[in-house]
């Protein structure tokens, strides 16, 4: 980053963050809604005690539908120093996290990187973002990540162009998720828990079953460097007011469909969910 030009994503806004906000909705501070155990990430991750989850305010990519709208677009949150963050990194591992669980930090990855040096948990570290990164700042980020969680969203340009006014999502989100499993081999512990590795998730939609067999087409070839979580859960939420095709959960045939596809391509590092598994219950509670 520049004083004038913010680069941390692939928004590249052209403004001071010192002094101002950049499309991430963020200026200079961190911002954080809630950190906890978190019990209910892929079982590889959470573990028996949880990850140690920390959620960041603001966001870059910022999709109508997000579960997460409380905080990645209005904000909700309080405001904590570098030093704070740090702290937290050292409470989570007291209380027993099996990792830190770093979720939508692309806009802080700066500030992550001065917190991890001033205190580094001897647990995994976890980035758990929606994808859409600049391969240089995760290069920049490497070294202080055991651990990628990045979402594919969208294949088609269309699609991503509709729910986040970003066409280039696919291509600016599969490079950085290639650049993720290039660098991170799966390394699993003795207590069976990931500690090193790449768990890509995807989001079925609704109507938009061709799109997720795209985004497993471009899986495929790293089914044996990485694993996909293909998700059930979406919930209408968030800006949806002119998205009718939003406005309901998908059905048991259109997940099905998507679930015999991974099936057909003969992805075995492949979580699946069962089907009533959407519900807005698994959305947190926020507590600042
Ligand atoms: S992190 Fe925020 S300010 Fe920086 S480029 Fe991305 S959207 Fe803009």
């Amino acid at each position: 980053m520049n004083n004038n030009v913010c680069l941390l994503c692939p928004n590249s806004c052209k403004i001071n963050k010192q002094l101002i906000k950049g499309a991430c909705g963020t200026a200079n501070d961190i911002a954080i809604a809630k950190f906890y155990l978190h019990k209910f990430e892929e079982p590889i991750i959470s573990g028996i005690n949880g990850s140690g989850t920390v959620f960041f305010c603001g966001c870059s990519l910022k999709c109508v539908f997000c579960q997460n709208y409380e905080l990645s677009r209005n904000l909700r949150g309080k405001i904590i120093s570098v030093q704070e963050l740090a702290e937290i990194f050292k409470q989570l591992e007291n209380m027993g996290a099996h990792n830190i669980n770093l979720v939508n930090p692309t806009h802080y990855s700066d500030k992550i990187i001065d917190a991890l040096k001033i205190y580094r948990p001897k647990i995994p570290i976890i980035y758990n973002t929606h994808g859409y990164e600049n391969v240089e700042i995760l290069e920049k980020m490497n070294d202080y990540i055991d651990v990628y969680l990045p979402d594919m969203k969208y294949f088609s340009p269309a699609i991503s162009k509709r729910y986040t006014g970003k066409e280039d999502y696919f291509e600016k989100a599969s490079k950085a998720v290639e650049f993720m499993i290039n660098s991170k081999p799966i390394v699993f512990g003795q207590d069976r828990l990931i500690k090193s590795g790449v768990v890509v998730r995807h989001l079925v939609l609704p109507q938009c079953t061709s799109d997720s067999k795209k985004v497993l087409d471009w899986f495929a070839p790293f089914k044996e460097k990485a694993f996909i979580n293909v998700m059930s859960q979406y919930t209408p939420f968030g800006d949806i007011e002119k998205f009718p095709e939003l406005k309901r959960k998908i059905t048991k045939r259109e997940y099905g469909t998507v679930i015999d596809y991974l099936l057909s391509l003969n992805i075995k590092n492949a979580y699946y969910q069962e089907f009533e598994s959407a519900s807005e219950k698994y959305i947190p509670q926020w507590d600042f």
